[in-house]
């Protein structure tokens, strides 16, 4: 147990943290190459009205091929917030997003855009700069953006995390809380913030059906949400049954594999011309 438990002060060797370490640090080096060279990719996941069947927008998701293999991001993100790689791969994922929107936007489908961003990059003071940049350089609305951020995020810091939540707020980007019923916080607190959504966990879409204490934690939320005139989006929505539930109590838009996976940006103007036309979506 204190192999596992860096709390009591004991760490125990065992040979595998060797493999553990020489792994990360491969992927450190990869990461940096790949981030340096820009070759990082994103691929997008849409956001859909499960009353009426139309499509929002998209939330962006980072890849990386690392040997010719996908490494995933819950492996690479946290590396890449110890290589302090974090700041370079997150404009690389908004300039990205944002030239892909303003495209999409250009065809014709007035879509948003979100980009997740870790706990770090909201005391990054420079941030708020970045991106107003960014949009200026794609001729982006700046409420075409969404910001992604886990609840946690905000309390490792609060008081530097709400100084830039003001700011970007101030810049007229839409702010979201990721993962929502996770974390530690309460919904009092996140009333507090300037913030426009709230995307409950798939942790809790996936037994909605099923759980009385998962679906309370998702009914809560979606009463919050509409007090406060907040939007509520489900994350994880595999099931027609999840679905229908949602939709039932008022759920503002969902995104799951029922609705689609997340997909490269091609694939997603061909999805979004299909789903435009009808048909496809099981709305
Ligand atoms: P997230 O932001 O909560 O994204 C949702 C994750 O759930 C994505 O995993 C998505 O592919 C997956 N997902 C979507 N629909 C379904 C479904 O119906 N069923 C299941 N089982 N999963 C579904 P992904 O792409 O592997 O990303 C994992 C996490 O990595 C993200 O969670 C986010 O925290 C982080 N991440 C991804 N891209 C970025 C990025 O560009 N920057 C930062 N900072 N973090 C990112
Ligand atoms: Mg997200
Ligand atoms: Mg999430
Ligand atoms: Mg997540």
């Amino acid at each position: 147990y204190a192999a596992k438990d860096s709390r009591c002060g004991i760490r125990v060797y065992r040979p595998e943290d060797d493999h553990d370490t020489a792994r990360r640090l491969a992927l450190m080096a990869g990461l940096r190459v790949a981030v340096d060279a820009g070759t990082l990719t994103v691929v997008y996941q849409p956001k859909v009205d499960p009353a009426t069947g139309r499509v929002l927008g998209a939330e962006a998701l980072v890849r990386w091929q690392h040997d010719g293999r996908p490494v995933p991001p819950d492996e690479f993100i946290p590396l890449a917030e110890q290589a302090r790689l974090i700041g370079p791969l997150t404009r690389h994922v908004l300039d990205t997003a944002l030239a892909d929107c303003a495209t999409w936007r250009g065809l014709g489908h007035p879509l948003t855009v979100a980009v997740n961003l870790s706990p770090d990059m909201l005391t990054d003071s420079a941030l708020t700069g970045q991106i107003e940049q960014a949009l200026r350089r794609h001729g982006m609305p700046p409420e075409a953006l969404t910001l992604e951020i886990t609840e946690n995020a905000i309390m490792a810091d609060p008081t530097n995390s709400r100084r830039t939540l003001d700011a970007l707020h101030g810049l007229g980007v839409k702010l979201s809380i990721d993962d929502f019923g996770t974390g530690h916080s309460s919904l009092g607190r996140l009333a507090h913030l300037p913030i426009h959504e709230v995307k409950i966990d798939k942790s809790f879409v996936r037994h909605i059906v099923t759980d009385r204490t998962r679906r309370a934690v998702t009914d809560a939320a979606l009463q919050l949400a509409r007090a406060l005139d907040l939007t509520v989006v489900a994350e994880g929505v595999e099931e027609q049954d999840e679905l229908d539930y949602l939709r039932r109590h008022g759920c503002h838009a969902i995104q799951g594999y029922l609705i689609s996976k997340p997909i490269p940006p091609v694939e997603f103007l061909t999805w979004l011309t299909a789903a435009r036309a009808g048909g496809r979506l099981p709305v």
